[in-house]
């Protein structure tokens, strides 16, 4: 393998060249990356499989189906990005005409986490590609299958001058690798390591999109359908066994049907995998020793009211329901990341509001309830990234709602025209003609103040 510094100066040089620009070239690589991973895409599902136990129909729907939508969407409306847009100029400097081009950032360095490992690199490479950028991506060595499978479909895909994937483990090579001065970076990952991107960019004032995680709360409220909404939150939980960035986290339900809300919940955990879910193809695994050990010492900070079986050996956790559970566990400070969902009833919209602002900023937040007004208080009054009313997940799935944090979980947005944009830097140019001159910005500027106020009303 080439080594990094080659690699930086090869596509450098290749940026530096103009070839990335065109709208030609642009659609030519993302057609061009679609047709690959329709290669490879059996090789993609096996991968996952091996590292997560994800069953193919969740591996294609979150790793790759996702994927073609998101490069069909960027393919149906670059054009349209790219255009340079007019916008007015000040009468103070008439006759001037304004516009906003749009240009690649140049070199991009792209992160990736081990929970998506495949969708959360290639989904922000499509942003980078449509916005007429190089590119070098950094797999999660923590899903190896999939880290193998990514740098065979790149390679198969691009010539490395123009995207390229760095390989090894995190807090080794991206501190070398963040040596050099990129454009953009853009990091998927924890809080922690999501900072020291954020110190590893300041001496090049390199600007940093963090995806980061924290804790999501789930409202239901006591008008929600109830059969639904269990429905919805076990599905939501249980995707690759809780280890997604946007998962429901913990409930806040109205006490009035918190004992409906579980039972329903215990009849959709059985109604997916079955009486023994341990037995089921379509649940996965987690990821690690380390992070099993984690989560299990989550379940003796409640009540278990459904599943709390384990088996280091093939690092399965059931799904858990727990009550019971205090605010000062760890449990309900640490983003939880696995399949244990605290129940915390509450009894007002105010009450559930407080509890949620224990915790920074979360990235999604799901209420279900059948009352506009209860929805709109929530909007309103709580700070969160994304989220869904009266589902759970599926906002990561439309492209044209960006996708991003706020405050700990994350800055800068992406998906669609939000990827592009975050990969853009919009040049501002005013053209002024020279057949006039006003002049009344020019000194002398005795008796000019009363018309330079008329201009700029
Ligand atoms: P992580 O921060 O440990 O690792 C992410 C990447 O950073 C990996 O490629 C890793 O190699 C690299 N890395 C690790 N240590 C490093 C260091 N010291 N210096 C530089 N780079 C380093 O995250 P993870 O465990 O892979 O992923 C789980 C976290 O990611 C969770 O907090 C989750 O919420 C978050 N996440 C967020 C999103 C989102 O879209 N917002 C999506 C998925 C996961």
């Amino acid at each position: 393998m080439a080594s990094i510094s080659d690699v930086y100066a090869a596509q450098r040089s290749f940026f530096d060249s103009g070839a990335t620009r065109s709208y030609a070239f642009r659609k030519a690589q993302l057609k061009k990356l679609k047709t690959t991973l329709k290669k490879h895409e059996t090789a993609i599902l096996e991968a996952l499989q091996a590292d997560l136990a994800k069953h193919p129909l969740e591996a294609f729907s979150s790793e790759v189906g996702l994927l073609f939508d998101e490069i069909d969407h960027t393919l149906t409306n670059l054009r349209e990005w790219m255009r340079p847009q007019a916008v007015s100029s000040p009468l103070m400097h008439y006759p001037s005409a304004s516009k906003i081009y749009r240009e690649p950032k140049g070199l991009t360095l792209l992160i990736g986490p081990w929970n998506y490992p495949f969708q959360l690199l290639i989904n922000p490479l499509i942003g980078a590609i449509a916005a007429g950028n190089c590119a070098i991506l950094k797999p999660s060595e923590l899903a190896p299958q999939t880290e193998a499978i990514i740098q065979k479909v790149i390679k198969d895909a691009f010539d490395p001058a123009f995207v390229a994937v760095v390989t090894g483990e995190g807090h080794i090579v991206i501190p070398e690798i963040m040596q050099f001065r990129f454009d953009h970076i853009f990091f998927t990952g924890s809080i922690p390591v999501g900072r020291k991107i954020l110190e590893m960019a300041a001496p090049h004032l390199t600007p940093v999109t963090l995806e980061l995680g924290g804790k999501s709360p789930c409202i239901v409220d006591k008008g929600a359908d109830i059969k639904t909404a269990a429905k919805r939150i076990i599905w939501g939980k249980c995707w690759n066994a809780g280890q997604t960035c946007i998962a429901p986290d913990y409930i806040l339900v109205h006490e009035s049907v918190m004992s409906n809300l579980i039972e329903e919940m215990k009849a959709a955990i059985t109604r997916f995998f079955g009486e023994d879910v341990s037995l089921s193809k379509d649940y996965p695994r987690i990821i690690n020793e380390k992070r099993f050990d984690q989560l299990t010492s989550y379940l003796q900070q409640g009540t278990i009211v459904a599943g709390g079986q384990t088996d280091r050996s093939n690092k399965y956790i059931a799904p858990t329901i727990l009550t019971n559970v205090s605010f000062d566990a760890a449990i309900m400070k640490d983003e939880i990341f696995g399949p244990i969902l605290p129940v915390i009833p509450y009894n007002a919209a105010e009450e559930a509001i407080k509890m949620i602002a224990k915790n920074p900023y979360p990235l999604s937040l799901y209420i279900f309830s059948n009352s506009r007004r209860t929805e709109k208080t929530f909007i309103d009054k709580v700070a969160f990234g994304g989220g869904c009313i009266n589902n759970t997940l599926v906002h990561f799935t439309n492209a044209d709602l960006p996708f991003g944090g706020i405050g700990y979980s994350g800055m800068g947005r992406y998906h669609g025209r939000s990827s592009f944009d975050e990969f853009t830097h919009f040049k501002g140019v005013m053209k002024t003609a020279t057949w006039l001159d006003v002049p009344v910005k020019y000194p002398p500027f005795k008796n000019k103040l009363k018309l330079a106020k008329l201009l700029m009303r």
